[in-house]
């Protein structure tokens, strides 16, 4: 049954290439808003901390109804992608829900290589792009090349003929305009015209036993979890008894709550959804990505989905520094528990152990767990963070398996050499290298372990110039020792207030990672010790005043500035005896016995071991 009311539509665009401002455009000019619902903010990305990093984490939709021009009513749901890989498996269950994509491109930036991945997985899913090639009213738009460079990543990608073949439009959301013309035209309804005719509206079976599947999940204090999915087969109805299917075959009788279709960025409660459409779904009591809503008598489950295996785990546990509670609100076991058992609800790639007194988080890289935390101090919790580490496993021999990851980097020519000797000593492999221009693409199987540190190094070594992404490969054998930290630490003796004096004369053994002024506190990181031993300092010692002539000198010293600890930056940087303190306001970085004396009794017990 040929669903010919309904497009699915997913969006690739990289950041900043104005998807939000397009999707805005569309959702103004579709006339549904004409009741004054649209609000002007950025619609798609509402997550400030999406929008800082300039990635999609969850993918959100949103649907537009639009009446064409002969008075046919279409009903758009359009899908957004998320653009990290720590997020890749997110990629492809989202485009379950998609019958085609958009690919959305900056008429002067062309193609990222971060695009090209999110690609990749909609053609191998077998959807044709609708490109538009975006921001045509930049002066500096060059749409000939851009379109080249979209023909040319789709020959790299062996897509096939009929995507070869896509259709192309020209954009200025800005504007207001999408046109097949790159002169340009009055509106945007051409853009909808082609979504209509290029992507192919839903076929599937109506008469069918219901089949609807989970493809991502929602969290609301209200209602708890919210389903998201699409259905393939039959009529999903409010009310009804269902059987709930997961993924390990296991079938539970359930009932549908609550049904809503997306309807503008929201969505509409409804009685019923169709055969093809999207919907959200509350009250079914055990719900879970990759389950099969099905038929309550004639239950079939639709094929299993790919769900992304944690690589990386770390300990999450109270703050308990001397500065504990001096800037959060949420700073108790408890309180962190139920935060994370929350996070659960929609957070699909995470993985949470109770502990007791601690907790370890799993999950799919640096930046998913980094983002959690971000998030979490930004509703003010205090925490501490241990030393990231991969997840191994172990083969039917006992053999230990760690985690491949394939890594992509993208940099000016002259950086390659640079970008070999990082990764030189990181028990890589490379498997392909190229250049176009004056930037070469080099390809490697590195271990997830190899990650760590990477990006930061990466970034300083080709002065920013690098993108690049990895994404989890498969399970190998373990690839040996890759060595840590060189440098040993410095690390405060005494609490109190630095001094400009201390800093003075701490900055000639390392580089500082506290300034004049700051409150620290003993065991506290104060800085890099240009030696590899720990270094106990005194960063709080105040020159031997005689009059206040001297101390006003103190103040007026020259220093190096302090090294700007991010949050990221700090969890590749700390080794398995230091924690990252996460605080509402501050970064900091301690070892995770204070005491001198009890690290060296905990260096003695580990050295006997
Ligand atoms: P997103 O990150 O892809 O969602 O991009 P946004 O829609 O937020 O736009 C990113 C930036 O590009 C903003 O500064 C926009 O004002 C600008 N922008 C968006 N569309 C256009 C366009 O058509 N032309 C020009 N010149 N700038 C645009």
């Amino acid at each position: 049954m040929q669903r010919k009311d309904i497009r699915n539509v997913a969006i690739i665009a990289h950041v900043d290439h104005g998807k939000t401002t397009l999707v805005d455009e569309l959702l103004k000019q579709s006339g549904q808003f004409s009741h004054g619902e649209l609000t002007g903010e950025c619609i798609l990305d509402s997550d400030p901390l999406e929008r800082e990093r300039g990635i999609t984490i969850l993918a959100k939709n949103c649907a537009i109804d639009y009446i064409d021009r002969n008075g046919k009513q279409y009903h758009i749901n359009i899908v957004d992608t998320p653009g990290h890989a720590d997020f890749s498996g997110e990629v492809e269950r989202v485009l379950m829900m998609a019958d085609g994509v958009l690919l959305l491109v900056d008429a002067f930036e062309g193609v990222m290589p971060q695009t090209r991945y999110v690609l990749s997985k909609a053609l191998a899913a077998g959807l044709a792009p609708l490109v538009v090639i975006n921001k045509m009213d930049r002066a500096d738009a060059r749409p000939h090349k851009v379109h080249e460079e979209v023909f040319e990543l789709l020959v790299e990608l062996d897509a096939e003929d009929h995507a070869m073949d896509f259709p192309i439009l020209y954009a200025s959301g800005k504007a207001g305009w999408a046109s097949t013309k790159e002169t340009g035209s009055d509106d945007i309804h051409e853009l909808f015209d082609a979504i209509i005719e290029h992507i192919p509206s839903p076929d599937l079976d109506g008469d069918a036993p219901l089949q609807a599947l989970i493809t991502s999940l929602d969290y609301s204090d209200y209602v708890g979890r919210i389903g998201i999915g699409r259905v393939f087969a039959g009529t999903l109805k409010a009310g009804k008894n269902i059987t709930v299917m997961d993924r390990e075959g296991e079938s539970t009788v359930q009932k549908i709550g609550q049904l809503f279709r997306f309807k503008g960025l929201g969505r509409v409660e409804v009685d019923s959804i169709d055969v093809g459409d999207l919907f959200a779904v509350v009250g079914l009591k055990e719900i879970d990505i990759g389950n099969t809503i099905a038929d309550l008598e004639n239950p079939v489950a639709l094929p299993v989905i790919a769900i992304d295996e944690p690589t990386l785990r770390m300990k999450f546990r109270i703050n308990d520094s001397p500065f504990a509670g001096k800037d959060g609100k949420y700073v108790t076991n408890r309180q962190l528990g139920e935060r994370l058992e929350k996070e659960l609800q929609h957070n699909v790639a995470l993985g949470v152990e109770d502990r007791g007194d601690e907790f370890i988080i799993s999950g799919r890289g640096l930046l998913h767990l980094g983002i959690l935390l971000e998030n979490m101090r930004r509703e003010g919790y205090e925490l501490s963070v241990g030393k990231p580490e991969v997840v191994f496993h172990e083969d039917e021999n006992g053999k230990r398996l760690e985690p491949l990851e394939r890594l992509v980097i993208d940099v000016p020519g002259d950086a390659v050499g640079a970008v070999m000797q990082l990764i030189g000593d990181r028990k890589a492999e490379m498997t392909h290298m190229e250049t176009s221009g004056a930037r070469a693409q080099l390809e490697f199987i590195i271990p997830a372990r190899g990650l760590i540190g990477l990006r930061s190094r990466m970034l300083t070594a080709t002065a920013g110039e690098v993108v690049m992404h990895h994404r989890f490969e498969s399970y190998g054998p373990y690839r040996g020792n890759i060595g840590g930290r060189t440098n040993g630490m410095m690390i405060a003796t005494e609490p109190g207030m630095v001094t400009g004096h201390a800093m003075e004369q701490l900055s000639e053994r390392g580089i500082m990672f506290v300034s004049p002024g700051d409150e620290v506190y003993e065991g506290q990181i104060v800085g890099e010790h240009c030696k590899d031993n720990d270094l106990p300092v005194n960063a709080v010692r105040r020159k031997n005043l005689t009059n206040m002539r001297s101390a006003n000198k103190d103040a007026t010293v020259t220093l190096k500035t302090a090294r700007q600890i991010t949050l990221e930056g700090a969890l590749e940087y700390i080794e398995s005896d230091e924690y990252v303190e996460v605080t509402p306001n501050y970064i900091r970085l301690r070892k995770t016995h204070l005491k001198e004396n009890d690290r060296k009794r905990a260096g003695r017990k580990k050295a006997s071991l």
